[in-house]
């Protein structure tokens, strides 16, 4: 193993990757990360509802305490809401155990930086540094950490996502939702939440499991079949589901139909730069235009990132955006938190609708509609950088080709749409992401630039 993180911290199947005495090594690797800055740096630990959560929180926190870091223990809780205390309480570093949608088998590990953010490539390469170098804090016997628990982090955070929305008009719609936790950390927020907001909850999936047996993580299509059946059922005005640290939300309209995050994205976007009169959205370059079309409408304006939420949200602190996020549900809202937040989510789709006041099905089909043409063809990983260099000269030249954007991979905008090509962090491929308002353009383009780079690959 010569990389520790990934793209969404540490993660590994438990007892074969994802070990205690990996977290163990990975505590004491971040406690002296953070003992290099502070002599005394206090850290808030949490986790999700797997069953392997008390096992990796124990042992990460003997590492921490060994190296002379205050441990609070959070209890189990939504990610956002970790991030959330550590921000408000000041702590200096947040530690989640998580694996977010992926299967019950995995688990990991991820650090929060003081400011509640997910920490920097840089700062992960730190301690992974650290790791493999050994290089652990040398701590004295009367110089370890201290342990406590604190349990009001939950009550904290719902505080700050109620003074963020129209409670009024949210509980004057006296809205009917089907909430699907998907037997995640979700669990210890949503339902209440969407109690006090005076809603109509059928509840789903709203029994921590760590198991996951009513229905896998990652709310997808395939895996909300239940919450779309009883939507319509129900007579709802929505569905919603969070994926296992909950913080995602993918939301199901009043007819049962899936509801795909870049529409959630687009229409909350919409709402939230007509009320400010304009702003700076931001979200990775992968993301549909459909969301550039309704904020530039509304006087806005899109910023575009590298992929990851880290990067998304270190933007938006930069240029002081209204919003931002990704297209698979993870939404920022910066006057409550810089971090993917699905209960945030979720209470302002309800302030949304109160004051639309039409149904979701409605709003949806009156945004803009964009074709997506998926595909993906190998490059050894040690030639993708000159591929993706040779690509960009080549159709530098090319009549039909507008503009090129080489802020994460190299997108292409050309007069019918754009095509992105883009390597794969973790497999010897590229990905290459085609959209335009016609199917068939979306597959043209795709394809040719399929066929391009296989050429240039060669
Ligand atoms: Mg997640």
């Amino acid at each position: 193993m010569t990389k520790l993180f990934g793209t969404n911290g540490v993660r590994g199947v438990v007892n074969e990757d994802m070990t205690s005495e990996l977290a163990l090594a990975m505590g004491k690797a971040i406690g002296s990360y953070l003992r290099k800055t502070k002599d005394k740096p206090s850290v808030a630990i949490g986790t999700d509802a797997r069953i392997s959560n008390v096992m990796l929180k124990t042992s990460c926190t003997s590492g921490l305490l060994s190296v002379g870091c205050d441990v609070v223990d959070l209890g189990i809780l939504p990610t956002p809401t970790l991030q959330f205390a550590v921000k408000e309480k000041n702590f200096d570093a947040g530690v989640i155990i998580t694996a977010s949608h992926n299967p019950p088998q995995f688990n990991g590990i991820k650090v929060i930086d003081g400011d509640g953010t997910e920490l920097a490539k840089d700062q992960e390469e730190e301690i992974e540094k650290i790791y493999f170098s050994g290089n652990i804090e040398k701590t004295p016997w009367d110089k370890v950490g201290t342990f406590s628990q604190w349990n009001g982090a939950i009550d904290l955070y719902k505080k700050s996502i109620l003074s963020n929305v129209n409670v009024t008009a949210i509980k004057n719609a006296k809205t009917s939702v089907v909430l699907d936790c998907g037997n995640g950390a979700g669990c210890f927020v949503a339902p209440s939440l969407l109690n006090e907001l005076d809603c109509k909850v059928r509840e789903l999936n709203c029994e921590p499991d760590g198991l996951f047996r009513g229905r896998p993580s990652e709310p997808v299509p395939e895996n909300l079949k239940e919450l779309m059946s009883i939507v319509p059922e129900e007579g709802a005005e929505f569905g919603v589901a969070q994926d296992g640290d909950a913080d995602r939300a993918i939301f199901v309209d009043e007819k049962g139909n899936f509801v795909f995050g870049d529409k959630s994205f687009a229409l909350i976007a919409r709402y939230i730069v007509r009320q400010r009169g304009g702003g700076k959205v931001v979200t990775p370059v992968s993301t549909s235009s459909c969301l550039e079309e309704v904020v530039k409408a509304e006087g806005g304006e899109v910023i575009y990132t590298a992929v990851g939420s880290p990067i998304v949200a270190r933007v938006m602190k930069k240029v002081d955006a209204v919003f931002g996020g990704e297209e698979n549900g993870g939404l920022i809202f910066p006057e409550h938190q810089y971090c993917r937040d699905s209960a945030m989510t979720i209470a302002k789709m309800l302030e949304l609708l109160a004051i639309e006041n039409r149904p979701l099905s409605e709003l949806i089909d009156e945004l803009p509609k964009y074709e997506v043409v998926k595909l993906k063809t190998h490059c050894p990983n040690d030639k993708k950088s000159q591929v993706m260099n040779r690509l960009s000269e080549i159709v530098a030249d090319e009549s039909e080709v507008e503009s090129i954007d080489r802020t994460d991979g190299v997108k292409i905008y050309t007069k019918n749409g754009w095509v992105l090509v883009r390597p794969s962090g973790t497999e010897p491929i590229f990905r290459i992401f085609a959209e335009s308002k016609e199917k068939s353009r979306a597959d043209n383009l795709a394809l040719k630039y399929k066929k391009l780079v296989e050429e240039i690959v060669q």
